[in-house]
């Protein structure tokens, strides 16, 4: 017998409840009822004093006996009344319900153990509804005293499954099963933490002998499940590293040493230089690169961008940039051919409104090797387009691409080229750890000098005139202003309804020709779109109205108000990405939040969030919390979702214990083949068959 083996081997479940338990919770073998947690417990482990209830205890245990039992007449019926005593005082025990019954079966004078929820009502308390057992037959049974609450759903519930039950399968599980459960740290682990057994942590974590033992046994298993994750991360990367080749940029050559000393507008920030010395670290030494840049909006990520791919041509390559949209394309290429101005370096890029000929053109161009850095969209993933020698490929704005889109942008070369990911949503340092275990990570933490902090303001809907004065002053003189807003899938049409109101509402502000107006939204044709955007970018407009379509890189120095509608309606994360579109250029930028004065707790924590900081780090760790790690970026591909113990925000400590430990002992022993790890290497090929942990990237 094994874990492995289908529930239906545990004493007490058919086959019709295994197939519940299985569509209901996914539960089907022993092992994943072992490691179906309860979420709480009901602790039975400490017995009261009447003397010492307290207003606020929630759940109590008390010992005493029942002096006397009374009806007591009420509005509507009656209710069954016990006066029930120990040495040091007096409670009412109470019931609505089943009264006859309960009645005749109390014994008066005999000694209960009663347990429930405690009501103080004018100065004394009371117990409706107790659970109750003799103490003499309490004694008798082996008691767990601190009861396993399970998850549930309603369908178990009317399926007869209730809590006791499942209890009870558990309770069989391990009697059937306790001495097959293997022990699966090493014993220099356990030590090391002073851990206690898999065995024992498993009971306990079921059912626990006291808080005390409950704690050991969650760390125990909270460690281990963050344990085996990153080492399955950490050996991932391992291997990547040693099988698969990566091309030698050995030459700090003629071109980058050039565009350094002669073109380069401005000094780079420290974390620019040693963001870069990370890579050209990773592609001096024949490993193959994969590496994450994360970077707040305006942090400088296009010119190390643009170093890297110097690197690559120094040596003999070339490079591309692909991003998420036509006009963030467009502001590479300009950005990147401006900076190249004068060096002999061909660029080109290539979008899907590119016509025939020209595309032609590029596609020979990128064959004979004449180009040597192509920027564009997803256009680049198509069959045609095949590079004589790709060294580097950079993908800005990583979010926008799935993983299968990005693999086929490797398979473009018989070798992968080294990848850059650039993002611009900054992930906790910890779910970093846990969703990009496997990639090396680089972060800019430091904004170009001399950069304005956005200035940020919450306003209600009502100081809404106010507002539109603010923006005639801002445009008099010169600027321009985005206004975004919310649009959600489920009320798409109510936030058009928004939308199309708000715009017009505007337009009677800011009244045609004195002012022009783009407005951007999702329901038109991505060459509209394109137009509208065009003629913001060139100024040709004061004003956009838009969704959140213009989320992603849009760049425009110019812009340096940004309002937000119904900003309660946006996530934290959303907000940023928003605010990130001003602050470019040297003048005071501001972002007014608008919101209705009905706000939820959440909401104004995220409003309150993103007064106080613009730091991209602090505003990601502040909406992990809020959400959890479900809904950020990048965690749907990961494990992190299907932890069963562990929690990605609660358990930081644990984790990066975890991950140091996997780091430790891959370096001592890479493939888990020293006699003392042959516990870890078992359960981690056990683990391997059944739970895959994605990349983000290959
Ligand atoms: P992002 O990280 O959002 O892609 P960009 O690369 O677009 O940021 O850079 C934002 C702006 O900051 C650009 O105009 C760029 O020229 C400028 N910039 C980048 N690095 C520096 C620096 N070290 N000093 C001054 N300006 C810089
Ligand atoms: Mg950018």
């Amino acid at each position: 017998m094994n874990l492995n083996y289908p529930i239906t081997y545990i004493k007490g479940i058919s086959v019709q409840r295994a197939t519940l338990l299985y569509t209901e919770l996914g539960i089907k073998t022993c092992s994943d009822l072992l490691n179906f947690f309860p979420f709480r417990y009901i602790d039975k482990t400490t017995f009261y004093a009447l003397k010492d209830l307290q207003p606020n205890s929630s759940e109590v245990q008390v010992v005493g006996k029942i002096t006397h039992v009374k009806s007591v007449a009420q509005k509507k019926g009656s209710r069954l009344v016990a006066t029930f005593q120990d040495a040091t005082g007096t409670i009412e025990l109470v019931w609505f319900k089943g009264q006859k019954w309960i009645k005749d079966s109390l014994k008066i004078n005999e000694p209960y153990v009663v347990y429930g929820k405690l009501n103080h009502y004018n100065g004394s308390f009371s117990i409706p509804h107790p659970e109750m057992e003799l103490a003499t037959e309490y004694k008798k049974k082996l008691q767990t005293k601190m009861q396993p609450v399970y998850p549930s759903t309603e369908k178990l519930m009317n399926s007869g499954v209730s809590n006791k039950l499942i209890r009870t399968y558990i309770q069989n599980l391990l009697e059937q099963f306790y001495n097959g459960i293997e022990e699966t740290l090493s014993k220099e682990i356990i030590d090391d933490f002073k851990m206690i057994s898999k065995r024992d942590a498993l009971l306990n974590a079921h059912f626990p002998k006291s808080q005390e033992n409950l704690a050991k046994a969650q760390n125990r298993l909270k460690f281990e499940e963050l344990f085996f994750i990153q080492l399955q991360l950490l050996r991932k990367k391992l291997i990547n590293k040693t099988k698969i080749k990566g091309f030698i940029f050995e030459n700090v050559g003629a071109i980058f040493n050039e565009f350094y000393a002669d073109k380069l507008p401005f000094d780079l920030t420290n974390a620019q230089k040693r963001v870069l010395k990370e890579i050209r670290k990773d592609v001096a030494s024949g490993a193959h690169m994969n590496r994450l840049l994360q970077g707040d909006v305006g942090s400088g990520k296009t010119i190390v961008a643009l170093l890297a791919m110097l690197l690559a041509i120094d040596n003999g390559f070339q490079a591309t940039i692909m991003a998420p949209t036509e006009i963030l394309a467009n502001q590479h290429f300009i950005a990147v051919s401006e900076l190249l101005e004068g060096m002999n370096i061909k660029v080109d890029i290539l979008t899907g409104s590119v016509r025939t000929k020209k595309r032609r053109e590029i596609h020979a161009n990128l064959e004979d090797g004449t180009l040597d850095i192509l920027i564009g969209t997803h256009a680049l993933l198509e069959d045609k387009v095949k590079f004589k020698n790709l060294g580097i490929a950079i993908i800005d704005e990583q979010h926008r691409f799935g993983v299968a889109q990005r693999s086929k942008l490797w398979k473009k070369n018989t070798t992968v080229p080294h990848i850059l990911v650039m993002t611009a949503t900054p992930i906790p340092r910890t779910l970093a750890m846990s969703v990009y275990g496997d990639l090396d990570i680089s972060v800019i933490d430091e904004l170009p000098p001399g950069r304005k902090e956005v200035k940020t303001v919450h306003r209600f809907d009502s100081n809404r005139l106010s507002v539109f004065k603010f923006m005639r002053d801002e445009i008099a003189k010169g600027r321009q202003v985005y206004i975004v807003y919310p649009l959600i899938q489920e009320s798409e049409v109510m936030d058009y309804k928004d939308l199309m109101d708000g715009y017009e509402s505007v337009s009677r502000e800011f009244p045609s020709p004195k002012y022009q107006i783009s407005i951007v939204h999702g329901q038109m044709k991505p060459a509209d779109k394109e137009f509208e955007m065009q003629r913001f970018v060139k100024g040709e407009t004061q004003i956009m109205v838009a969704t959140t379509v213009i989320e992603v890189g849009v760049n425009v120095p110019n812009a340096s108000v940004m309002i937000i509608e119904s900003s309660e309606r946006f996530g934290l994360s959303q907000l940023h990405q928003l605010r990130g579109r001003v602050g470019r250029g040297a003048d005071q930028s501001y972002c007014i939040l608008l919101s209705s004065f009905k706000l939820s707790a959440e909401g104004k924590t995220r409003l309150k969030t993103m007064v106080e900081t613009t730091d991209g780090f602090k505003i990601a760790e502040v909406d992990l919390k809020l959400r959890g790690p479900g809904n950020l970026m990048g965690t749907q591909q990961s494990g992190v979702l299907n932890l069963k113990i562990a929690d990605i925000v609660k358990d930081t400590k644990i984790l990066v214990a975890a991950r140091n430990t996997a780091i430790h002992l891959l370096q001592e022993d890479s493939n888990l083949s020293k006699p003392e790890n042959t516990n870890i290497k078992k359960a981690y090929l056990e683990l391997s068959k059944t739970s895959k942990i994605w990349s983000n990237i290959s």
